[in-house]
């Protein structure tokens, strides 16, 4: 319901006219209104949230016939609540009070103060220390984009631009890299179909749409040249990058004001720096999350990440999203774990050292958004005290490159350390209220009030020996309550000897409570102690917070060298403790791989030890791998372990492996497994074939191709001609030949190793044992004897007669006593004998067998058939 149009705006209460003048300017946001210590939410927010939170739905009366629909949050305890409303791609406008209700005349102002959005929260409470949160900037055209992706939590800011025919493609591929968690675009983008929904439903990101005119070049140029007044020069007459830059600060800066400062690291971002990884290839390799449970446990990352900060936790899952192509940028960081493992004793020192890094990098946002605490503040300098000893023992090991820059890009942060070392006190409260922030000797004035205070108890326990011996009382007591404040009391028994200077306050059973001027003078004067303290103690603190975010762009420097060294101390421990080797890396474009393993299942696998394999790709004579073997054999593990390794080894890591020696390779592509991709409209068929048709037109030379399984979504012989093609493809165009790897269990394509150069059958061994089939794991030469299909069938539990009838049929065909087509067809009149299947089982049946299509059929579809239609009559 739309209360907005049932509201007689002259009949509303004025705070209510307050609310919807603020609501009206944030129709996208939920309005949290800030009432005492609650944020409400009012008509149409307050049903919907009442419902995402499962909160009580209450009303509020105001001016109208019917209560307000009305909702609320503490404020003390909102965080939370925001979380679950982000996390369900809302956006939130935080209004506050902005002015003392003490002071106000009338209703208290009130102003939105920030939007929280999922690409620009800041606050710890809502992110994960493990990842960057990016918000992505697009501004399409016909001929290319520019896109930006930010992450307003670490200062980060990287552009890109690029003129292409394959936008969607190329696009895709760069959010696949960054995976942002909002994304904001013209409205060209709109043109493009299905892409923005494919943002919402398949990558679960909030997407807004900018307005066009937001999109002025002399705008764009402006905010930028305001901003990043020494970058425009690197991105001068690149107008596609200007412009999505442009609306991200817009955006920025409307969320939360001048946020955009808060962008200190400005990138380019070279594309061709990288490995290319679409988005399928980042999935089916399980780079950073496990393709069946979405967690990073299972994932290469999950292998990988040992770091010890957040701030290497972020870098690490970069490194992994991004594998490098470059030799000497390989190398350096090959070089810099063999350093670190020639010096064992270092590298433990290093990695206990980080464990005492804090998160300065999103510190650093909360003293920019001024809403870092006392006890962050603290952890700056904890860390900044851990910085001296760890380039000590970086000294030591600076012959690599890469350590020798980090040693330098580490500022021990004296100033800063120093700072916040003699000024705050050594366990500050979150809160700074809550006082005993700021350490005694600091200022002079806050010394003094605090003598008064910790006089306090003294003082009165001279007041009240002073009065027993005035009055004669003996058992006088002074006590304190919120109510009253101090009071002296005197038993009923004692009040004659009671004298007027007393006030009577307060009447208990067995005793009378009085105060007195000099005891209501100690009372204001400890109270608005009280208060000053807190004013000073708050401006001494806000001080030291200027200072520290004057050195914003100082703490950038050390905290990315940080990052870097936690990346490289966790390759250095996971290869120490795995036995994994550094590869050698070559230009030269073969992979040659001794006794690899794949690191994941090997780390998943229990009872059993893993079974390492070779491997040797390249342009020659082992161009493509065809390899055969049953179902469950090891396929699937063995491809996808070249191609990890491979991946590692570009990143910088060690590798699972005897030795290995790579040939760095421009792009991975893999097809894998099977799934429809029902948001885009596309059965299991059409997305193997679109997978399949990106590779055959980005793949190179210098590629590696992953394909599991090709053309299984449609009939047997469609799908080995589709399988075959795509090998001759691969092999014959000019500009591909990239080393691929083929499983199948298309026995006949195995004949292709005789006609092309380039080709190698291998299998991975089975035994039979029995009746049964005992799994090698182990790749050898040649096409696999059998596809074993039916014992697999009987592993996995089909019922033995199922599986006896199929070995039977199989028998039939393959001594050409019948075809597929006959063996159905045979079974219709032994079907229609069938009496206790009722007519319409019985037609359905029939219906269903005059739909097949005889030629499409495989033998195991086939007796899937036979199967159904037996369980149906
Ligand atoms: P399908 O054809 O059904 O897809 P596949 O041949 O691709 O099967 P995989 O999925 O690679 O088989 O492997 C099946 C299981 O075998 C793995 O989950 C793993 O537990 C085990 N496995 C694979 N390779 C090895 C190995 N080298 N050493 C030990 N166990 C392995």
């Amino acid at each position: 319901m739309d209360y907005k149009e049932t509201i007689d705006m002259k009949r509303i209460s004025p705070m209510m006219q307050q609310y919807l003048q603020i609501k009206d300017e944030h129709q996208d946001h939920i309005l949290f209104f800030r009432l005492g210590d609650f944020y409400e939410m009012f008509f149409d927010d307050a049903v919907l949230v009442s419902k995402e939170l499962e909160l009580t739905l209450t009303g509020k009366d105001c001016g109208l016939a019917e209560r307000a629909p009305m909702c609320g949050v503490p404020h003390h305890s909102c965080d939370i609540y925001i979380k679950k409303l982000i996390d369900k791609g809302y956006k939130v406008a935080i209004c506050e009070q902005v002015e003392d209700p003490a002071s106000a005349k009338g209703i208290v102002k009130r102003e939105v103060v920030r939007i929280i959005t999922a690409g620009t929260l800041t606050d710890s409470s809502y992110l994960d220390e493990a990842k960057n949160n990016y918000i992505c900037s697009i501004f399409v055209q016909d001929k290319g984009f520019g896109v930006c992706f930010a992450d307003i939590s670490t200062g980060e800011v990287t552009c890109h631009e690029t003129s292409t025919k394959n936008i969607t493609g190329e696009l895709l591929s760069h959010i696949a890299r960054f995976s942002p968690s909002e994304i904001i675009f013209n409205s060209d983008l709109l043109k493009i179909k299905n892409v923005t929904k494919y943002f919402k439903e398949k990558l679960n990101c909030v997407v807004d749409l900018i307005d066009d005119e937001q999109y002025d070049i002399q705008k764009c140029t402006q905010s930028i040249c305001a901003y990043f007044p020494q970058e425009m020069g690197q991105i001068a007459g690149k107008d596609l990058t200007i412009m999505s830059l442009g609306a991200l600060i817009y955006y920025l800066n409307q969320t939360q004001k001048d946020s955009a400062k808060r962008l200190v690291k400005f990138q380019i971002y070279n594309y061709n720096q990288y490995m290319s990884l679409d988005q399928s290839a980042r999935k089916n390799l399980e780079l950073v999350e496990n393709m069946s449970t979405k967690e990073k446990k299972g994932s290469l990352l999950w292998i990988l990440d040992h770091t010890k900060t957040a701030m290497g936790k972020r870098m690490m899952r970069k490194v992994v999203e991004q594998p490098l192509i470059n030799y000497t940028q390989i190398t350096n960081r090959q070089n810099a774990v063999k350093e670190l493992l020639k010096d064992r004793i270092t590298l433990g020192e290093l990695t206990t050292s980080l464990s005492k890094i804090y998160d300065i990098e999103r510190i650093m946002t909360r003293v920019f958004c001024k809403t870092a605490n006392p006890r962050e503040i603290k952890t700056l300098s904890y860390t900044a005290s851990s910085l001296p000893y760890i380039k000590e023992q970086l000294q030591s090991i600076k012959n690599s490159a890469l350590i020798s820059e980090i040693y330098d890009g580490i500022d021990t942060l004296d100033e800063i350390c120093n700072l916040i070392e003699n000024t705050i006190t050594s366990e500050p409260p979150i809160v700074i209220k809550d006082g005993n922030v700021i350490k005694p000797g600091v200022n002079a004035g806050l010394d003094e009030l605090r003598s008064l205070f910790e006089n306090v108890a003294e003082h009165i326990a001279s007041i009240e020996q002073r009065e027993k011996e005035a009055t004669g009382i003996k058992n006088l007591k002074i006590g304190y309550n919120r109510v009253f404040g101090y009071y002296i009391e005197v038993t009923k028994l004692n009040v004659p000897m009671v004298p007027d200077t007393y006030i009577r306050k307060q009447t208990l059973t067995n005793c009378e409570r009085y105060i007195t001027q000099e005891l209501k003078e100690l009372e204001n004067k400890i109270h608005s102690a009280g208060e000053k303290i807190n004013i000073l103690e708050q401006t001494i603190f806000n001080q030291v917070v200027d200072f520290v975010l004057s050195k914003i762009e100082t703490i950038q420097t050390p905290a990315s060298a940080i990052a870097y060294l936690d990346v490289l101390c966790s390759f250095a421990n996971v290869a120490a403790q795995n036995d994994y080797v550094c590869p050698d890396i070559t230009l030269d474009s073969r992979i040659e791989i001794r006794d690899g393993r794949h690191p994941v299942v090997e780390k998943m696998l229990k009872d059993v030890p893993f079974v390492p394999n070779d491997c040797v790709l390249d342009n020659g004579q082992n161009n493509l791998l065809i390899i055969t073997g049953p179902n469950m054999a090891g396929k699937s593990t063995y491809m996808r372990q070249v191609a990890i390794i491979t991946l590692m080894a570009q990143i910088g890591s060690f590798v699972p492996a005897t030795s290995a020696n790579i040939g760095i390779v421009d792009k991975i592509f893999t097809r894998v497994g099977a799934s429809d991709d029902l948001s885009t409209g596309k059965s299991t068929f059409m997305v193997e074939m679109s997978e399949v048709a990106d590779i055959l037109k980005n793949a190179t030379k210098n590629s590696l191709i992953v394909l599991d399984e090709i053309g299984r979504g449609t009939s047997t012989y469609d799908g080995m001609s589709i399988a075959k093609s795509v090998i001759e493809f691969i092999l014959s165009d000019k500009k591909l030949g990239a080393k691929t790897l083929f499983a199948t269990h298309y026995h006949e394509l195995t004949d292709i190793e005789t006609k092309f150069e380039g080709v190698k059958n291998y299998s991975i061994a089975v035994k039979k044992q029995g009746e049964d089939i005992v799994f090698l794991r182990k790749i050898i030469k040649g096409a696999a004897d059998d596809s074993y299909g039916i014992d697999v069938a009987r592993l996995a539990g089909v019922p033995q007669k199922v599986v006896d009838r199929a070995k039977e049929i199989l028998k039939e065909i393959e001594n050409g006593e019948r075809t597929i087509v006959k063996t159905v067809r045979e079974e219709i009149p032994a079907l229609e004998q069938i009496t206790f299947g009722g007519t319409l089982e019985k037609n359905e049946a029939i219906a269903k067998l005059e739909k097949i299509d005889e030629n499409a059929l495989t033998p195991i579809e086939a007796l899937n058939l036979i199967f159904e239609l037996k369980s149906l009559l």
